[in-house]
């Protein structure tokens, strides 16, 4: 059996080499000797069964019994965070430097055995003070150290060099590269991989022209194993690097992982111009390097991204390192911390647990079995949104200290409760566990009745959350009084990892939503045009005349309805809202008040035959039903009918960033390509797409029952814009959630220093897409009264949670403001030119 020894082991390279000798901890005793104490790193050393002994290496007397009969010490101990430069020199620091880094190999030669193998990292630094640049520098070069940081490795080296050890010095290049727990951002290949991954900007100075000899932490771990077990090699000095490469040269790798990072070159003044040195000895006597620079850059980069995307009140992971054979799986959950403590806890379906937050307890959950609903908020933060998201079977939910929690159990449940820190329930209430009311008994049977576990579209279970807007009121039930307390639904979105639809994870039924519905598309003259136009390009396109029949679902106060009949083509429409409907028909247009349900659809062939169209303008992404609405479409058609439809483009909502078109009656947020899916099975096909402008950014979509029917080019083409925008990537939801996040801290910023500079605000509209901005932001009548709509059904009345009275243009005196805050900013252009003449002293303002 042999001793292995790693001083310095929970470092960088320590942790990697660690790794390394985990392999060999069944027949050799290997010890990692470290002053630090870091929880993970210890308890990772643990599970490779590796010993560790957290002490100080210039601390002799406790030194000596762990080393003495080593067979080999792999010295990694000393500190590395040091000057780069001269500038950056600083007395005590390298005083520190100098007395790990002399005294420490001192003592590690002196308390050793005569037959003891020393193996000791040294640097590719002792060549810093070489006047001109030399390439290839091999191991007989005298070294020049410069710095505190050199001359200490260089009189480690000629301290070895005079011991009678056998030793081994590798002088490293810049080390890059993920270790197994660490990685050390100050290295100049690390640090650039994260800047890659925040989109940033490196800057080169000096044009980046200075040169560097590198080599991965994984190399380094492998070569220093390699010279420790091979007997052959003893009293040798190696240079241990891969590539050389200029500092561009590497922001260049960098360039090409992400195109969206940023170089910029500086005429600053560089230390030197570099050097490089040469493995070509290391490499005669037999070692290979198996890693390069490109490939640790992807790799970072990929980890930090993945870092960036964690939005967030709750960590939630699945197993790692899972082994599975005929006997079942093994999967490994990995913790910061040392846990103390492991509750079981068994919940029954539809109960509630939590309502409460630990100031200084990080909660970490193993759901082992069942499925609930975490509810979070972070009470550190003032502008933070209650979040949810579906928790299932295996999956670990992190909850940092001060986040209050509460599960809402879907099925029976048991799950792993493991903490780390105080036990004692008298406690409760003070640092243990204190009370916050996050979820009451109405959210939590809102919750359990309406929370989507499944796709819409196809039903995968791959449903992942990425954006949170809150608790939001519906977002057009403007409320007749203040202070009216309404129902507030979570408005959140998830992403389907199988169809890449966007959909609410929660529907709020319909009943809430439709049954007196404020929106009169007629009140618009940009959709009175829309619908116009539309309804004389159907007439001629396909023909209709005043035996076609055209029923349009959703059809409101008939804005549709209205110009077919003017073209005298036969045309009923179906509105729930009953209101609505009612003044349709008051017009003379054909409406029924009911859900586009079979038993409507029956009730209209009867009467009227099958349809040569089927209409539907954003109704279906209204609606909660979809695969309803197509099978009652297709029953309702002629065999070569068409069904005409128009949603929402969430690719323009993406690209303009239009995250206040999201509000609960819409359910649904489409491409074509989840269309696509949609489709697959049913008697109908998509066989042509038109992108249009109508709010926001939407597509019209022709779909038709005639199976033969053949695809326009519009199809393929808007396929492949989504591929090409990666609309089928999660990681495209993360950063669109990450920039809304952004545009609210922005605007928040600057409505606040307006505020602050005692200026008056105003809005302009009250759509359904202003609640939603609204609540998101936490904007309310502390920032400004009222806003001016033109719709006489909405006027005197509140948007909903926020106490803002909406108002008639005549009440009010428009010479008495400073700013106009349109918040129906896609009518931006429209509204200012409508109404500069009016606010003569005010500007116009947007959110976004
Ligand atoms: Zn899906």
């Amino acid at each position: 059996m042999r001793k292995i020894v790693i001083t310095g082991g929970l470092g960088y390279i320590g942790m990697e080499l660690s790794k390394i000798y985990s392999g060999v901890t069944q027949k050799d005793s290997v010890t990692v000797i470290d002053r630090e104490f870091f929880s993970s790193r210890v308890s990772q050393l643990r599970r490779w069964g590796i010993n560790f002994e957290q002490i100080d290496i210039l601390d002799k007397e406790k030194l000596q019994p762990l080393i003495k009969d080593a067979d080999i010490i792999f010295h990694l101990a000393g500190i590395t965070n040091v000057g780069a430069t001269l500038g950056d020199k600083n007395i005590q620091r390298d005083r520190e430097v100098r007395k790990v880094g002399i005294e420490g190999t001192r003592n590690v030669i002196k308390l050793s055995e005569d037959n003891t193998k020393i193996i000791f990292p040294s640097t590719h630094v002792v060549f810093e003070g070489l006047e001109k640049t030399i390439k290839n520098i091999d191991e007989k070069f005298e070294p020049k150290p410069l710095l505190e940081y050199a001359l200490g490795k260089t009189t480690s080296e000629e301290d070895l060099k005079q011991s009678n050890k056998n030793y081994v010095i590798l002088r490293l290049g810049s080390v890059y590269g993920k270790s197994n727990d660490s990685m050390r951002i100050n290295i100049m290949p690390n640090l650039f991989s994260k800047i890659t991954s925040l989109n940033g900007e490196i800057r080169l100075f000096g044009g980046g022209k200075q040169l560097k000899s590198l080599v991965s932490v994984t190399d380094v771990a492998r070569c220093m194993q390699f010279v420790g077990d091979n007997k052959e090699i003893e009293k040798e000095i190696f240079h241990c690097t891969n590539e050389a490469m200029t500092v561009k040269q590497v922001a260049e790798i960098c360039k090409k992982i992400n195109k969206k990072l940023t170089l910029v070159s500086t005429n600053d003044d560089i230390p030197n111009n570099g050097y490089t040195l040469s493995n070509t000895k290391l490499k005669n006597n037999g070692f290979a390097f198996l890693y390069n620079l490109e490939e640790a850059v992807g790799e970072i980069y990929e980890s930090w991204r993945q870092k960036n995307n964690v939005i967030g009140n709750e960590i939630i992971e699945i197993g790692k390192d899972n082994y599975e054979d005929d006997r079942g799986l093994i999967s490994n959950y990995y913790f910061d911390d040392f846990i103390n403590m492991i509750g079981y806890v068994d919940s029954t379906k539809n109960s509630v647990r939590g309502n409460h937050y630990h100031p200084i307890q990080t909660q970490n959950c193993l759901l082992i079995k069942g499925k609930y609903i975490s509810v979070t908020k972070d009470l550190l933060n003032d502008s933070s949104k209650v979040e949810t998201r579906l928790v299932k079977e295996g999956e670990l939910s992190t909850i940092p200290p001060n986040v209050a929690h509460t599960m809402v159990f879907l099925e029976d449940s048991i799950l792993l409760n493991l903490v780390n820190g105080e036990r004692e329930h008298s406690n409760y209430g003070i640092t243990h566990t204190n009370k916050y009311n996050l979820v009451g008994e109405e959210l939590a049977s809102i919750l359990i009745e309406n929370y989507k576990t499944n796709c819409r579209v196809c039903d995968s279970e791959e449903l992942i959350p990425y954006l949170s807007l809150g608790l939001s009121p519906l977002a057009n039930n403007l409320t007749t009084k203040k202070n009216n307390n309404e129902d507030v639904y979570p408005l959140e979105l998830n992403f389907c990892d199988n169809c890449s639809n966007s959909q609410l994870n929660i529907v709020v039924p319909p009943e809430k939503m439709f049954d007196e519905y404020l929106y009169l598309s007629s009140t618009t003259e940009v959709f009175q045009k829309h619908f116009s136009n539309l309804a004389s390009k159907l007439k001629k396109d396909l023909n209709l005349n005043k035996n076609s029949l055209v029923v349009d679902i959703g059809s409101n106060d008939g804005i549709f309805l209205s110009p077919l009949n003017e073209l005298g083509i036969n045309s009923i429409g179906v509105e729930p809202a009953k209101n609505i409907a009612r003044a349709a028909n008051s017009k003379g247009l054909k409406t029924y008040s009911e859900y586009f349900d079979r038993k409507t659809v029956n009730k209209i062939i009867k009467t009227h035959g099958k349809a040569d169209v089927v209409s539907a303008f954003n109704v279906f992404a209204h609606n909660d039903k979809l695969k309803e609405i197509r099978d009652n479409t297709s029953l309702l058609l002629k065999n070569n009918g068409q069904f005409i439809f128009e949603v929402q483009y969430i690719l323009r909502t993406l690209e303009d960033l239009t995250f206040d078109n999201i509000y609960h009656e819409h359910v649904n947020y489409w491409c074509l390509t989840s269309l696509q899916y949609f489709f697959k099975n049913s008697d109908m096909k998509i066989y042509k797409v038109e992108e249009i402008d109508t709010h926001g950014g939407s597509i019209r979509v022709y779909a038709t029952k005639n199976k033969s029917k053949k695809l326009s080019p519009s199809v393929g083409r808007m396929l492949k814009k989504e591929k090409d925008f990666k609309l089928d990537k999660l990681d495209t939801y993360h950063k669109f959630a990450f920039k809304v996040e952004k545009i609210k801290k922005d605007s928040l910023a600057k409505i606040n220093t307006l505020i602050s500079e005692g200026k008056s605000i105003i809005g302009y509209g009250a759509p359904a897409k202003a609640t939603t901005i609204l609540n998101y932001f936490g904007l309310n009548e502390t920032h400004f009264k009222f806003t001016i709509d033109d719709n006489k059904l909405k006027q005197g009345k509140f948007i909903p949670e926020t106490q803002i009275q909406i108002k008639g243009s005549d009440d009010i005196d428009s010479d008495r403001y400073d700013y106009v805050l349109v918040l129906a900013w896609n009518f931006f252009e429209t509204i200012v030119t409508k109404n500069k003449n009016n606010f003569r002293t005010a500007k116009f303002i947007k959110l976004k």
